[in-house]
């Protein structure tokens, strides 16, 4: 009997923070036969670019994707799929990525300022940088590591998170101006990994009624779907819940694997990702693009 299409609509490379160069992801996929794949770099959809001719040599269906951090929830990630006019997003994307690292550059100063002694190599810095794990949770852990805070967890809360007495905030766009921005993009936007959505300060879970009022929030700044399907959801119970209410909002329904390549038993396909999702998937693209205007031919483009 043939086996069903394997789908994954949310994969990490080296771009963000995953540990795989796009085109050997795409070398494992044609292996594992999957038929489309989307890389959701963490805050560019540069990704694409580099993988679709690629891509189009294995014959696999690339569909271009981003995930987006937002300051109204901890974890409200907001994946972009479809995006075809990516120059201005990323820029944006960019500008924002660039800022954080230099806050973050400022609390690592700040603290080997105030305990006399470097946390990290210029080298190591210079890596992170390049991979973009320059994060306040790397700081606290090297904190830890180093014997100058008992755990992560506190180190994080009380020094170098954003509530932290350091008090550097980095920037992150609200949810609303994260959607319209893939919107404007050609993109459908979706919400990410809805069962990790926190509260910013107290840290616990959106209650359901909580999730619901989000999701329709979210759908009027434009939301299109819910990712329901993740591979980190194995309570059937919570499954069924953000199914029902993509049905029930009018939302389509996404997944995949959220794959990074350095989490043990980690592996990038999602059976539970079918056909009919892809196939509301891709017409929702379709309907953003042809309600879009039409852009301007590349000057640049045409042969002499
Ligand atoms: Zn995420
Ligand atoms: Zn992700």
């Amino acid at each position: 009997m043939k086996r069903d299409a394997l789908y994954d609509l949310h994969i990490h490379t080296k771009l963000s923070d995953g540990n795989k160069d796009a085109l050997d992801i795409l070398e494992v996929a044609k292996a594992n036969e999957l038929e489309a794949v989307s890389f959701t770099d963490h805050h560019t959809t540069r990704t694409f670019d580099e993988a679709t001719v690629y891509a189009d040599y294995l014959g696999i269906e690339l569909i271009p994707g981003t995930e987006i951090s937002t300051s109204d929830f901890k974890s409200l990630h907001i994946l972009g799929y479809g995006m075809d006019d990516r120059a201005e997003l990323n820029m944006q994307l960019k500008t924002i990525t660039q800022t954080n690292q230099r806050k973050i550059i400022e609390i690592l100063l700040k603290i080997e300022q105030q305990y006399g002694k470097k946390l990290f190599t210029n080298h190591q810095v210079k890596v992170m940088l390049r991979e973009g794990n320059l994060t306040r949770k790397n700081i606290a852990h090297q904190l830890v590591k180093m014997g100058l805070a008992k755990d992560a967890e506190s180190a994080y809360s009380d020094i170098v998170g954003p509530f932290g007495n350091l008090g550097v905030q980095t920037i992150k766009p609200s949810a609303k101006n994260v959607i319209e921005s893939i919107n404007s993009a050609g993109g459908v936007a979706v919400v990410a990994h809805p069962r990790s959505i926190k509260h910013r300060q107290s840290g616990h879970n959106l209650s359901f009624k909580e999730h619901e009022q989000l999701f329709a929030e979210l759908k009027s700044y434009g939301l299109q779907g819910i990712e329901a399907i993740h591979q980190s959801d194995n309570s059937s119970r919570v499954q069924n819940f953000f199914k029902y209410v993509a049905n029930n909002q009018g939302l389509i329904k996404t997944g995949g694997s959220d794959y990074h390549g350095h989490r043990s038993g980690e592996s990038i396909g999602n059976p539970n990702v079918k056909e009919k999702h892809m196939d509301s998937l891709r017409q929702a693209i379709k309907d953003r693009h042809n309600s879009k205007a039409p852009r301007d031919a590349c000057s640049l483009c045409a042969s002499s």
